[in-house]
C-alpha cells in the first residue's frame, strides 16, 4: 500500500493521461511509496467527493474538466489561480489552489526557444486553457490579441483579466483581422483538431496563412494537427502540446514532493502512451 497518495478529480476522468505521466516519474526517481490515481466525481457531489482523497490522507490532487472553476470555492486560491479563475492543482497541505497552466505553456515555449517578451501574440480561444495562456504571455511582456468564434466570451476574458489582474491591452479581433496583424506566435487554445476531428483547424480554409510564423498548438492529440501542418506549409514552425501537459504536470509534482521533475521521463511516458493509441499520429 503506497503511503503518499496524489491524484486527478474530473468528469468523466478515464481518459486522463495524468496518472501515467506521474507514476512514471515516481517510479524513475524510486519513489516506491507514492501512487498517483484518477477519481470520477459528477459535478453534483464535488464538495463531498473532494472530502474523499483528504479524508485518506491524500497530499494533493490534479483537478480537471470540468471541476476548475467549480474547486475555486472549496479552497484558497492563490493569486494567479484567482487571475485565471480556475485551479487544477491543490496542496491539501496547505489548502492552496494553484492554476499551472499559464506556467506550464510559458516553460514549454522557453524550452523550445520561443522569444515572448515584446512578441505579437495571437490566442485562438476564450475558454479556460485561453485565460491560462493570455494571462501567462500578457504577464511575460507579450502583446496579445484574442479571436474566438463567440467574440462575447473573448471580450469577457479581457474584462476579466483586466478587472483580476490589472491586465490591459489586450486585444480582440476577427480571424481576418488578425490574418495581418503580424504576429510572431499563434497559440491555439481551441478545441479544434483534436482528435478524432484532425482534419478541422481554427485557421478557416481560404484565408490566408501568415507565412514564417511559430504555431503553438495545445492539442496533443493527434501529435501534429491540421493547423500545424498549415503553418509548416507556409514556411513557419509548429510545436504540439505534449509539452505543455508535461511541465504543467511537473510543477504540481514539484509541488508536491519537494523534487525536481524528471521532465523527459514524463514526456517519454505520455507519448509511448499516445503512440500507442495511434492518436500520436493521428490515426484512429
Ligand atoms: P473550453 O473552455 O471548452 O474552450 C474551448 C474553446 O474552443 C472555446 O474558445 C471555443 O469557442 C473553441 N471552439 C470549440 N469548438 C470550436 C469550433 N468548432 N470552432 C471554433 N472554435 C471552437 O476548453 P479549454 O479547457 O479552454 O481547452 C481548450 C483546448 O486546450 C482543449 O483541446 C484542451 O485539451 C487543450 N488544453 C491543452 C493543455 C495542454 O497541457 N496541452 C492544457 C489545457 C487545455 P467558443 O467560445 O466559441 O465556444
Amino acid at each position: 500500500m503506497a503511503e503518499k497518495r496524489v491524484g486527478v478529480i474530473g468528469f468523466p476522468v478515464e481518459h486522463s493521461l495524468s496518472p501515467i505521466m506521474h507514476n512514471a516519474a515516481f517510479a524513475a526517481l524510486g519513489l516506491r511509496d507514492w501512487l498517483y490515481d484518477a477519481m470520477s466525481i459528477p459535478p453534483d457531489i464535488l464538495r463531498l467527493g473532494l472530502r474523499e482523497p483528504m479524508q485518506h490522507g491524500y497530499v494533493g490532487i490534479n483537478v480537471t474538466v470540468p471541476h476548475k472553476e467549480a474547486i475555486m470555492q472549496f479552497v484558497r486560491p492563490d493569486d494567479t489561480a484567482k487571475a485565471i479563475g480556475a485551479v487544477n492543482t491543490i496542496d491539501f497541505r496547505t489548502g492552496i489552489g494553484a492554476n499551472t497552466d499559464a506556467d506550464g505553456l510559458l516553460k514549454d515555449l522557453a524550452a523550445n526557444g520561443v522569444e515572448i517578451a515584446d512578441a505579437r501574440v495571437l490566442v485562438l480561444g476564450a475558454g479556460g486553457a485561453a485565460r491560462a495562456a493570455v494571462y501567462g504571455l500578457a504577464r511575460a511582456g507579450a502583446t496579445v490579441a484574442i479571436v474566438n468564434r463567440t467574440m462575447k466570451r473573448a471580450r469577457r476574458l479581457v474584462k476579466q483579466l483586466q478587472d483580476t489582474a490589472g491586465i490591459r491591452g489586450l486585444q480582440v479581433m476577427t480571424l481576418d483581422e488578425a490574418a495581418s496583424w503580424g504576429m510572431s506566435l499563434i497559440v491555439n487554445c481551441t478545441s479544434v483538431g483534436l482528435h478524432p476531428h484532425i482534419t478541422q483547424s481554427p485557421w478557416i480554409v481560404g484565408l490566408p496563412f501568415p507565412t514564417e510564423v511559430t504555431v503553438y498548438d495545445m492539442v496533443y492529440r493527434p501529435a501534429n494537427t491540421a493547423l500545424m501542418q498549415q503553418c509548416v506549409a507556409h514556411g513557419g514552425r509548429a510545436i504540439g502540446g505534449l509539452g505543455m501537459l508535461a511541465r504543467q504536470g511537473a510543477i504540481a509534482f514539484e509541488l508536491w514532493t519537494g523534487l525536481e521533475p524528471p521532465i523527459a521521463v514524463m514526456m517519454d511516458a505520455l507519448r509511448s502512451v499516445l503512440e500507442n493509441k495511434g492518436e500520436a499520429k493521428g490515426e484512429g
